[in-house]
């Protein structure tokens, strides 16, 4: 199963984001807590500092909503949502201007003294989000070949769903001022390509026409759900079969260069190449590691997995296969012991139940084992994923937006029907009995569903609105492996060799994921290496390693991200149990997770700054 910030930052896609700190000139300083004796005598100047501060930040963001109306909406913010800009070549250039404009105004706020450490890390991540901005548009240049970037759906279905911001006629009148611009976008994106990628095209394609169903449905049926007036409706409709006709032209566009690349064998690579990737990585992860060590660390760690995973099977063999003599390939071994084991799995009548009656077990087990305070105030529910969600991420966590503080959060599980007796059966299979509770807490406890909390109760709005998804993804996959060290799983207080072997097969997808990354983007790795890799190393089903190998093709970075997180947040763990070992203070787990969380969805470097150098 994906996740759902994937889809989040898909929309607010212009965004990627790193830079290291030296490179911006900003003092190492500006990332600790100002000394507490300074304070004191500075606190008018402080509140001059803060309020300044303060009124720059509202300037920035308020310029960037007008800029970038979509990441607007995918914000829950409905002030800008009537707009659709065009992606013209002149808005490409006005957006290149946008990050020129703010990138020194910024460094300048940066300069000032007395900011906070929260304050120079908020500086930091925009002046990321900027830097990336203005490479991405101006070096990657993904506006020419990346066709899958043009796509007007997601924030027409958020208007038509999202029933909760206004009655539907007023949304209609938003959706009706968005309608009149589909043209000159689709017009426009269509003229910006130049030597698309062909596996992009072909994903364009397909979900463009996704979102045909859209115009020739759902926004009919809305505006005769609405009551209006008959000249008023005849008026959206006008404008929705106008959009219609510019989405299929658009198809048809599409379609048209996709013959002739098939043709005459044009078209860019989907792979971005050493220099582009790791210009993108840096960006993107905000890593300390550039994307090379990231990808030696990821092929250490998988040998280090197989190994575990070989001994987990010899000790497993016996009560498995009796006398039979296990293969000598240690792969195919712990092949054979993976699928045995995978036979215990849940029926697809109860999945979603299933999945529910564990969420309680999870929140008792942290509050007993002291890894973390909850917040029993804000519970989550477990509900089958609504239908216009379904099909994206199997799972997923609906977290309240920062202008819904005080939301539920709901844990989404597609129910199973949509598959086949022999795919319900290959899916329930890949989460079986063991994978389902580590799937369980990644998601929820204490996974993302905790970690957003924390970060929601953060004041910075700037790490609610750009955060680092390797944060996000890290900490839901240190999440597991800090619960199996707490014992989770164990059989009547003995390790369970069946947890541990199954946890391991989970870890080694977080790990091939970044190992895959990296080989098709910078090495040339085939289809046949990637499936070999994912299946025959890494013991997925076909089906998975199918499906992941068109994500490896038509993302980037992307895939790195959990297993770059994750190796920098137990790094970090293990340098400040050194460092306080040193100082002789006993380590303190439950403190460190909530210090760690109370950053907000900060990079996991800046947070490491911040707790090493108290
Ligand atoms: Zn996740
Ligand atoms: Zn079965």
């Amino acid at each position: 199963m994906t996740h759902p910030h994937q889809q989040a930052r898909r929309a607010a896609k212009a965004g990627v984001a790193t830079l290291l700190l030296l490179a911006l000139g900003l003092p190492a300083q500006m990332l600790q807590a100002a000394p507490a004796a300074q304070v004191q005598p500075q606190r008018a100047q402080d509140q001059a500092q803060a309020s300044s501060f303060d009124a720059e930040l509202v300037a920035f963001l308020t310029a960037y909503w007008a800029n970038f109306p979509d990441a607007a909406v995918a914000a829950g913010r409905y002030a800008e949502a009537a707009r659709l800009p065009a992606p013209t070549e002149a808005r490409r250039l006005q957006q290149i201007a946008f990050a020129e404009k703010w990138l020194p105004r910024l460094a300048r706020l940066g300069q000032s003294s007395g900011l906070t450490s929260a304050q120079a890390g908020d500086l930091l991540l925009l002046d990321n989000h900027l830097q990336a901005l203005r490479w991405s548009l101006s070096e990657l240049r993904s506006d020419r070949w990346d066709a899958s970037e043009y796509n007007v759906a997601d924030a027409f279905a958020q208007l038509l769903n999202k029933t909760d911001f206004a009655p539907l006629p007023q949304r209609l009148k938003l959706i009706d001022q968005r309608l009149r611009q589909v043209p000159a976008y689709y017009k426009a994106a269509l003229a910006q390509l130049h030597e698309p990628s062909p596996l992009h095209l072909k994903l364009a394609i397909a979900q463009n026409s996704g979102a045909l169903s859209l115009f020739r449905e759902d926004i009919p049926a809305a505006i005769k759900a609405a009551g209006l007036k008959p000249a008023e409706a005849a008026a959206i409709k006008a404008h929705n079969d106008q959009a219609l006709r510019a989405l299929e032209s658009f198809i048809a566009g599409l379609e048209k260069i996709a013959k002739q690349q098939q043709l005459d064998g044009s078209g860019r690579s989907f792979r971005l190449g050493k220099a582009l990737f790791e210009q993108k990585f840096a960006y993107e992860i905000q890593a300390s590691v550039d994307a090379p060590t990231l990808f030696q660390r990821a092929l250490a760690e998988k040998e280090a997995l197989l190994q575990k995973m070989s001994a987990y099977a010899d000790q497993l063999w016996p009560q498995l296969f009796a006398a039979e003599t296990p293969p000598a390939d240690r792969l195919d071994k712990i092949a054979r012991v993976n699928a045995k084991l995978s036979e215990r799995h849940s029926a697809p009548e109860r999945f979603v139940e299933d999945i529910k009656a564990q969420i309680p077990a999870l929140e008792k087990w942290v509050v007993e084992h002291d890894l973390l305070t909850l917040d029993p105030s804000r519970p989550l529910v477990v509900r089958e994923t609504p239908s216009y969600m379904r099909g994206v991420a199997g799972a997923s966590i609906s977290a309240p937006g920062l202008m819904d503080p005080k939301g539920v959060t709901y844990y989404n599980v597609d129910p199973l029907d949509k598959y086949t007796p022999e795919q319900a059966e290959s899916f329930l299979r890949e989460y079986n009995h063991w994978v389902l509770q580590v799937l369980n807490i990644h998601e929820a406890i204490p996974g993302h569903y905790v970690q957003l909390l924390y970060s929601n109760k953060s004041p910075s709005k700037v790490k609610a609105l750009f955060g680092n998804g390797a944060m996000i993804e890290g900490w839901a996959v240190y999440a597991e492996r800090m619960m199996m060290e707490s014992g989770w799983g164990a059989v009547d207080g003995k390790a369970s060799a069946e947890m541990g072997l199954m946890y391991a097969k989970w870890n080694l997808r977080v790990v091939s994921n970044a190992i895959l990354d990296y080989s098709v983007h910078v090495l040339g790795m085939t289809q046949d290496q990637a499936i070999n890799l994912l299946q025959r190393e890494a013991f997925q089903s076909s089906t998975e390693a199918t499906e992941k190998w068109h994500r490896a093709q038509v993302s980037s970075t992307q895939l790195s991200s959990y297993f770059a997180g994750f190796s920098e947040i137990l790094a970090l763990r293990e340098q400040l149990k050194d460092k306080q070992a040193k100082q002789g203070k006993a380590f303190n787990l439950k403190a460190f997770h909530e210090e760690f969380l109370s950053h907000g969805s900060a990079p996991v470097r800046m947070v490491q700054r911040l707790m090493l150098e108290k």
